[in-house]
C-alpha cells in the first residue's frame, strides 16, 4: 500500500511539474507578447434585437501572434495574467488601445455603447479600479459610454465596498452590467444589492433554448424578472436564427453571438458600423 501511495505521489509531482513549467512558460509568452503590443482589443457586436441595429460592442482581449493568427484564449490567460500580477499592464494596454478605437468612432458619428470585462481580481484592487476608470475619461471617453461587465464573483469578496466602488462608478457615468447572470449562487440576492443597468443571461441558457425545455423556462424567467426590475437583459451566444426569434418573442432586449458576428478586429468594425 505504501508502495502504491508513492507511486501515486510521484505521478502527482510529475504532474505538478509539468503544469507549472508550462504556467512559468506561457507567463512569460505574455510577458513578451504584453511588451511587443500583441494584446490588442477585439469588438463583438451587441445587437438590438428589436431593429436589429448594432448598439454597442463588447471588447474582448486577442493575443495576436507574429504570423498575425490568433493564439491563446482570454479564458487562459487572463487568469495566468492575474496570478502573475501582468493584469494591472494588460487592461492598461486594453483601455488605452480601446480609447484610442472608440475616439475615432466617435468622430467617425458613431453612436455605440462600449462593453468593457472587469475580473474579481482587478476590481478588488483600489488602485485598479480608480486609475483605469480614470483612464477613460483621460482618454476621452465619456463615461456614459461604457458599460462595465462584472460577475457575481467579483461582489462576493466584500459586498459593502462592492456596494460602494459600484455606486462610485455609477455616479461619474459608468453602466454597470451583471455578466454570465444564472452561473453563479448568490444571484438573485445581488440583484436587490446593486445598481445594476443591464443583465447579461449566459450562454448555458441559450446553447440549447430550442431543444431544452429547461432551458427555455429558465431564459423567460430571467427575462422577466430582469424586466420588473428596469434591467436591460442582454442574451449571450446566439448562434442560429431559430435561437434569436425565440429569445425576441420573449421579449429579450439585445443578442450578441457568432450569428451576428464574432469578436472582429477595430479596422473590420469600422466596417460593419460604415456599411
Ligand atoms: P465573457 O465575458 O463571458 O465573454 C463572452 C465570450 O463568449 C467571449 O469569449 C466570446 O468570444 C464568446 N462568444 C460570443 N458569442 C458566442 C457564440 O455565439 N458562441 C460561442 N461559443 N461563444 C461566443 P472569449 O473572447 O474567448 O473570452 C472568454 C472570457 O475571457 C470572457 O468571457 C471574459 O470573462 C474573459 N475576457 C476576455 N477579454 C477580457 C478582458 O479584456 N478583461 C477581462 N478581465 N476578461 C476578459
Ligand atoms: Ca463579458
Ligand atoms: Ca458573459
Ligand atoms: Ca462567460
Amino acid at each position: 500500500k505504501a508502495k502504491s501511495q508513492g507511486l501515486s505521489m510521484a505521478f502527482f509531482s510529475h504532474e505538478m511539474t509539468e503544469h507549472a513549467t508550462e504556467m512559468v512558460d506561457l507567463q512569460s509568452r505574455l510577458r513578451g507578447a504584453l511588451n511587443r503590443g500583441l494584446i490588442k482589443p477585439f469588438y463583438q457586436p451587441l445587437i438590438d434585437l428589436k431593429t436589429g441595429k448594432t448598439i454597442g460592442v463588447e471588447v474582448l482581449a486577442r493575443w495576436v501572434t507574429d504570423d498575425g493568427s490568433i493564439g491563446p484564449s482570454p479564458a487562459v490567460f487572463i487568469p495566468v495574467s492575474e496570478e502573475t500580477g501582468l493584469i494591472g499592464a494588460l487592461s492598461e494596454t486594453m483601455i488605452a488601445q480601446a480609447c484610442n478605437d472608440i475616439v475615432r468612432w466617435q468622430q467617425e458619428g458613431v453612436q455605440i455603447k462600449y462593453s468593457i470585462n472587469v475580473s474579481a481580481r482587478q476590481f478588488a484592487d483600489d488602485n485598479f479600479c480608480t486609475e483605469a476608470f480614470a483612464q477613460f475619461e483621460r482618454l476621452g471617453v465619456d463615461p456614459k459610454t461604457v458599460q462595465i461587465e462584472l460577475t457575481e464573483s467579483v461582489l462576493l469578496n466584500n459586498t459593502e465596498r462592492s456596494l460602494q466602488k459600484i455606486q462610485e462608478l455609477k455616479a461619474r457615468g459608468f453602466l454597470i452590467a451583471l455578466d454570465d447572470f444564472g452561473t453563479g449562487f448568490a444571484s438573485l440576492h445581488y440583484l436587490t444589492l446593486f445598481p445594476f443597468d443591464t443583465l447579461k443571461v449566459d450562454r448555458a441558457f441559450v446553447t440549447n433554448i430550442i431543444e431544452d425545455k429547461r432551458q427555455f423556462a429558465i431564459a423567460k424567467s430571467i427575462i422577466n424578472l430582469a424586466h420588473d426590475l428596469d434591467l436591460v437583459v442582454v442574451a449571450e451566444g446566439i448562434e442560429t436564427e431559430e435561437q434569436r426569434q425565440v429569445l425576441f418573442d420573449l421579449g429579450c432586449d439585445v443578442g450578441q453571438g457568432y450569428l451576428f458576428s464574432r469578436p472582429v478586429a477595430p479596422d473590420f468594425l469600422s466596417n460593419l458600423l460604415v456599411a
